[in-house]
């Protein structure tokens, strides 16, 4: 009897394995791996124009791959109005927009969540940093030194609201496919890699030393653990003259040396997670971040941005050289691209007479919190707004506004109202009431006089949430900006070449719609694809569909890009890849 029930149980155990093993995929049902292997190398505010200013200078098979061996676009500009790192980032992965991953900003003010403080568009204090360096464990996890006050928390995709490329890639494989992202930054190793990413990496800012989040793993993979004890982030240090530095990030960061360190931690990455070699497609999204530390301090035209074009140059080449003997380029597709561009020094444009100015955006902020408090509150010092504007949004702060009996719709409208004004009152130079008769003749002036800051458009919140937007070009940028984040703003463009700043020669920036912060690089290399120069207009969400659609895999959620076919083999030819 006793044996009887055994062999019942037995055999129940084998039906149910059976039947598991019926429904679990086989390979055969999953993706046909191919390619083994995709990099797509984000270089960190790189403006389009850079590859053509530069390409007589290039040698090897750096820039060089892409530009003679693949299919370079020359004319890719992102199609939204907010062009930072995050959403750049969130949309080479997503093949979306703000509107479609939910990406806004680097930071942005959450109400929901405080008012003390932004909030990062990867922060997520339910996750921790992974083995740091003992000096740089934060004041907020186990074994912290004793002076510790930094409060650091750990990262996660949490607010991309859409799939990667490589989300798709490991949905089609059911798991197989393996995807990561290296960057300096922690924003720009997450996003582009998205939700289902088996690992991103990004540097403990002081020491250099690569780390992640237990949203993916308990601790570093051993390879990164022997990279880290390495010597390889000294070795950077030394060849940037800050040998024993604590701010690796501001002061490494922002030299030529990042860029070699990063790609070396690249390719320990792809030797030490045998990238490319397990019969399905793999994936790794490098960002390059030292163009952007340096960029924003010494602009696009600076000895300093030729000297780490150059340089990266020869980095690539040796990066896609050793790519070449270890997976074989004929097994790896590539691309490359930026998350966005830049506008020169403003004084460096005002020049040439070009209507560029820096507007001291804290001054605009006390001409509104002035004239704000004079209408709602009898002159008192109250703050209408949260500090530290992140142009193009400036975040009001709901609290007073309830307090004065203001709802969102009419605090908007009136900080919408007031801000032209506000921006023009900075001009040292207003114009002069035009007279019918002058009293004297004017003469031309001897020397142009400083540009004045203007702001182009203002819209609210809620113009832009329920798509109160012009029929037009300008429209459809302002729509592909917005995410909902509890917030009360206003989104504010200032002319072109015009930017907030302290002083005209005091560093650049991105976040505008204007062509040059959204014209980046696009090209591509790998046996699909026609070499080429090809002058269309495409953007940068038009990456993620085309390898996508290369791959046989969906397009991620909520992909809005075109798959290239002009750069794509015909068929035939693809298909002996
Ligand atoms: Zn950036």
């Amino acid at each position: 009897m006793r044996i009887r029930v055994a062999l019942q149980r037995a055999l129940g155990v084998l039906a149910v394995l059976s039947c598991w093993l019926a429904l679990a995929p086989s390979p055969a049902q999953v993706f046909a791996g191919r390619p083994k292997l995709i990099v797509i190398v984000v270089i960190d505010q790189f403006r389009g124009d850079y590859l053509n200013r530069n390409r007589d200078q290039f040698k090897g098979r750096g820039f060089n791959l892409f530009m003679k061996e693949g299919a370079w676009f020359t004319d890719c500009y992102y199609d939204y109005a907010n062009t930072k790192t995050a959403p750049g980032h969130a949309t080479i992965g997503t093949g979306a927009y703000t509107d479609g991953h939910g990406i806004e900003s680097n930071e942005w003010w959450d109400a929901s969540r405080s008012y003390e403080l932004k909030v990062s568009s990867v922060e997520d204090e339910r996750y921790q940093l992974v083995d740091l360096p003992h000096d740089s464990i934060p004041a907020n996890m186990p074994g912290a030194p004793g002076w510790a006050t930094k409060w650091v928390v750990g990262a996660s995709p949490l607010n991309l609201r859409a799939t990667t490329l490589g989300d798709e890639l490991r949905l089609a494989t059911v798991g197989r496919s393996r995807v990561y992202g290296v960057s300096l930054k922690d924003r720009a190793a997450i996003l582009p890699a998205g939700q289902a990413a088996n690992g991103a990496f990004w540097i403990d800012t002081a020491s250099g030393h690569f780390t992640t989040s237990t949203y993916y793993m308990e601790h570093l993979p051993e390879w990164a653990t022997a990279f880290n004890a390495g010597g390889r982030a000294e070795q950077a240090a030394r060849e940037a003259n800050a040998e024993g530095t604590t701010q690796f990030y501001e002061l490494v960061g922002r030299t030529p040396a990042a860029n070699s360190y990063e790609l070396d931690f690249a390719k320990a990455l792809i030797n030490g997670e045998k990238l490319g070699q397990s019969g399905v497609t793999d994936l790794l999204v490098v960002s390059l971040s030292p163009n952007d530390i340096q960029g924003h301090q010494f602009g696009p035209d600076s000895d300093f941005e030729q000297q780490m074009i150059l340089s990266l140059d020869r980095d690539l080449d040796n990066f896609n050289t050793w790519l070449d003997q270890t997976v074989g380029l004929q097994n790896v597709w590539m691309a490359l691209t930026a998350d966005h561009g830049i506008a020169p020094i403003a004084g460096e444009a005002a020049k040439l007479g070009v209507h560029a100015v820096a507007v001291d955006m804290d001054k605009v902020y006390d001409t509104l919190n002035v004239e704000l408090n004079k209408r709602h509150s009898h002159g008192a010092k109250l703050g209408y707004l949260l500090p530290d504007p992140d142009l193009p949004y400036i975040a009001l702060d709901s609290r007073t506004f309830k307090k004065a009996g203001v709802d969102e719709k009419s605090a908007e409208d009136e900080v919408a109202a007031l801000l032209p004004a506000a921006v023009a009152s900075q001009n040292p130079n207003p114009l002069p009431v035009l007279k019918l008769l002058p009293p004297t003749v004017v003469q031309p002036s001897q020397q142009r006089l400083p540009p004045a800051p203007h702001v182009q458009y203002v819209y609210t919140r809620i113009q832009l949430a329920n798509n109160q937007l012009p029929p037009s070009e300008w429209g459809r940028l302002l729509a592909h900006s917005y995410a909902e984040h509890g917030n009360w703003f206003v989104m504010m463009v200032l002319d072109a070449y015009q930017m907030a700043g302290t002083g005209q020669f005091a560093g650049t920036n991105h976040f505008s719609p204007w062509d040059y912060d959204r014209h980046v690089p696009l090209a591509f290399y790998g046996t699909p694809f026609v070499p080429g120069e090809y002058h269309e207009p495409v953007a940068p969400v038009d990456l993620a569909v085309t390898f996508a659609s290369l791959a046989g895999v969906n397009r991620p959620s909520a992909a809005v890009g075109r798959v290239l076919t002009e750069a794509i083999k015909p068929a035939g030819a693809s298909a002996q890849r």
